[in-house]
């Protein structure tokens, strides 16, 4: 996850020479592993290992992430070609991986079949639609996107808001992106602005407007990208918490690539020490350095620190 491929693979060699044995978890880790630091012929080799050596059936979910190991290393029809010879049929995360890969490598065509295929096999889930909708969104495709979203709203779907919380004084408080119904919105906003300044003028901080996916001037996505959850609830943090206080905020969705630029920033010029990692997988982001922003998600997890940062950005909805 952290793209310490080999590292994974030292401790494999290392467990096999203890006798243990592995199971569909050790290879969904390894796969995983290879993945992230574009290890693709030692991820085919586990592959075949846990099927052919140790007669371990394999699941959805190891090939989505042998589909992922291809994509991400821009075997984009490899990885087609890969979901095409599986001799079971592909499930919704499958196609999910391909479409990741697609939208990463703007592989537009791939990257309407795998929508076409992934909104037909799971024709009820809003957050597929999102998902779709933000890759042609990515690729400036509005016609596309105007439609996937029309398709959803046909069938009555409707979109969890992006959603920030964090916990200050024994209480929660969260946000959605450009929130303005916390008591404190006129001091948060004062001190956003004040982040923005010390960003800009220090670090040479500049937003990066193809995270917004929408059809809006360069203005307009700025300033939503301004707005995003998280940055409101790092902004209320600083205000609410002494200094030297970690601060953990909590995301229902994942954060898109200028919020993760943005959170390292700010824990560079606005100093908190003290941090635990996360100790489930769950998706999301931990960032630690002298300042402490965790996001998480249900079934994953992205870990930074610093100057470094593994995500998929597969939801980019802030
Ligand atoms: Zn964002």
């Amino acid at each position: 996850m952290h793209g310490r491929g080999t590292k994974a693979i030292d401790l494999f060699t290392k467990m096999k020479e203890t006798g243990c044995i592995p199971d569909q978890v050790t290879f969904l880790a390894l796969l995983y592993a290879c993945s992230h630091s574009g290890l693709v012929d030692e991820g085919k080799i586990f592959l075949d290992m846990m099927t052919n050596e140790y007669g371990l059936e394999a699941w959805p979910e190891h090939y989505a992430c042998a589909v992922d190991l291809l994509g991400r290393s821009n075997h984009i029809s490899k990885a087609y070609e890969f979901i095409e010879a599986m001799p079971i049929e592909p499930t919704s995360v499958v196609w999910c991986a391909l479409l990741g890969a697609c939208q990463v490598h703007s592989d537009t065509q791939m990257g309407a079949i795998a929508a076409h295929k992934l909104l037909k096999l799971d024709p009820e889930n809003p957050g597929h639609y999102v998902f779709v909708s933000n890759v042609f969104a990515s690729s400036r495709r509005w016609e596309e996107v105007e439609n996937v979203r029309l398709k959803m709203k046909e069938r009555g779907l409707v979109k969890n808001p992006a959603c920030s919380w964090i916990e200050v004084g024994n209480k929660l408080h969260s946000f959605v992106a450009r929130d303005r119904l916390h008591p404190n919105s006129k001091e948060i906003y004062m001190k956003l602005n004040q982040i923005m300044e010390r960003l800009e003028k220090e670090e040479g901080y500049v937003g990066d407007t193809k995270f917004v996916l929408h059809n809006v001037s360069e203005e307009e996505k700025l300033k939503m990208l301004h707005g995003h959850s998280e940055r409101l609830s790092i902004a209320f943090g600083l205000i609410g918490t002494s200094e030297g206080t970690p601060i953990r905020i909590t995301k229902n969705l994942q954060v898109c690539g200028d919020c993760h630029r943005f959170t390292q920033l700010v824990s560079k010029l606005f100093e908190r020490k003290g941090c635990q990692p996360v100790p489930s997988l769950q998706r999301g982001v931990l960032f630690m350095w002298w300042f402490l922003v965790i996001l998480h998600r249900q079934a994953n997890l992205n870990y930074f620190n610093d100057a470094l940062s593994q995500t998929t950005d597969k939801d980019l909805d802030c």
